[in-house]
């Protein structure tokens, strides 16, 4: 089993509406030392990451029910999870969704179609970005 940078297994929560998309993220999570667990509905996201207690959320941007930026905004508002990082996965790379994204309150984002390497990448700095959350 490959752990994180910092040698420790992480809790992660993912949001994403398609079925194969949440299957791969989860597998390649787990197969690097990572505690997983995937939500297909958004509108179930806070409450179930609330219990979950992850130390990092990825979720998806086009999502039917709730919009990633609205899931975005919901985790900013929720006393437990407002600090968690937060990375976005989208299908549109334009500048003005990245800076749409950041502004809603994500820490980072990666578009699709995901590249594993740097997908794996970006989740470790969002590690590395909670562990210092959590030092403050
Ligand atoms: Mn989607």
């Amino acid at each position: 089993m490959q752990l994180g940078a910092t040698g420790v297994s992480k809790r992660i929560f993912i949001v994403e509406d398609n079925e194969l998309n949440l299957k791969l993220f989860c597998d390649v999570l787990r197969a690097h030392g990572h505690e997983v667990q995937g939500e297909a509905d958004a509108r179930e996201a806070v409450g179930r990451a609330t219990l979950f207690a992850p130390d990092v959320i990825i979720l998806d941007i086009q999502m039917p029910h709730m919009s990633g930026f609205d899931l975005i905004e919901a985790i900013r508002r929720d006393m437990i999870l407002r600090r968690t990082p937060i990375m976005a996965v989208t299908a549109y790379a334009g500048r003005g969704d990245e800076e749409r994204i950041r502004e809603a309150g994500a820490d980072s984002f990666v578009s699709k179609p995901i590249a594993l390497r740097p997908f794996v990448d970006a989740v470790q700095g969002l590690i590395i970005l909670a562990e210092s959350r959590a030092l403050a």
